[in-house]
């Protein structure tokens, strides 16, 4: 069966590996086929495809950009991308920079807070500092011993309702759908069962992300169990969506799945990658 990893982030977003780390870490994984994903950043993607030429892993251009929709914060997979589309790097650089602001906002309230130097502290952890995110803030905290690891001081600080939280108005969905598509490349769902939608409002989302065109659901994910899963297959399949699985790695030790070391998808969904006309490395 093919190896095939659709969702991973390296340090030009909040990944711990860099791209070329990481994709030697793919290769030691026997990952075939891997999309890299940054969050709403595609500058990863030329190390990237210099080092999966080396070791014969394809190389999918990808995004992941994030969506306000209904006042919810949403993440649309763009996969098979032009990473050179200027609609789409103006867009990218418009919502990396309402992160600066957003980073300073959530600086300003854990000051409030008695957590002082967050926003130089998490910018510590950003690698070149294109891309500032949540979880450089929570790597921050976790240095500075007020929570043990990553996903507790999530629970603790930066979710809704906790003290480092600021919300925020990403993209919208038609204009991620937009830029995904006028670049060439295919939008997908990322984690469906992560935003917790009732049944009406999933609907909701489902309908008009088909009618802006969007093509698929990440059905296989760390944030879904195995009902999840089978319940957006279920979805996928009566809405003639594709299904898409990936590791969501952001690196060793803050990942449930490791690089390519995924369950199948289940049976009867068609695969995104079914229309690829892309030569498999080994298949
Ligand atoms: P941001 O886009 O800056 O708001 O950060 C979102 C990122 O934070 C996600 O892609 C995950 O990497 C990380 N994240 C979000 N929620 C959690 C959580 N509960 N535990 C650990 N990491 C999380
Ligand atoms: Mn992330
Ligand atoms: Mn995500
Ligand atoms: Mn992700």
């Amino acid at each position: 069966m093919l190896n095939i990893d659709l969702h991973c982030h390296s340090t030009i977003s909040d990944g711990l590996l860099t791209p070329s780390r990481l994709i030697e870490h793919a290769a030691l994984r026997g990952v075939e086929v891997l999309a890299l994903t940054d969050h709403d950043d595609v500058t990863g993607l030329v190390e990237a495809r210099i080092a999966a030429r080396e070791k014969n892993i394809t190389l999918i251009n990808g995004v992941e950009i994030s969506v306000t929709w209904r006042g919810r914060t949403l993440h649309i997979l763009g996969l098979g991308i032009d990473p050179e589309y200027l609609p789409l790097q103006q867009g990218l650089a418009s919502i990396r920079a309402g992160r600066v602001e957003r980073a300073r906002n959530i600086a300003a309230q854990l000051d409030r807070y008695g957590i002082t130097g967050s926003f130089e502290g998490a910018y510590a952890f950003a690698g070149d500092g294109r891309l500032i995110g949540r979880t450089h803030f929570a790597r921050f905290l976790v240095a500075k011993g007020h929570a043990k690891d990553v996903r507790s001081v999530f629970k603790k600080y930066l979710i809704k309702g906790k003290p480092g939280y600021a919300p925020h108005q990403w993209a919208t969905l038609a204009e991620a759908i937009g830029w995904i598509r006028g670049s060439g490349g295919q939008a997908i769902i990322a984690h469906p069962a992560r935003y917790q939608l009732g049944k009406n409002v999933l609907e909701a989302l489902l309908n008009e992300f088909c009618e802006l065109g969007g093509v698929g659901l990440e059905v296989i994910s760390p944030s879904h169990t195995p009902d999840q899963i089978n319940l957006f297959a279920h979805h996928a399949q009566r809405l003639n969506l594709f299904a898409s699985c990936g590791s969501d790695y952001h690196g060793p030790g803050e990942s449930y799945f490791d690089l390519g070391q995924l369950p199948p998808l289940p049976a009867g969904c068609i695969p995104v990658w079914h229309d690829w006309k892309i030569e498999l490395a080994l298949s």
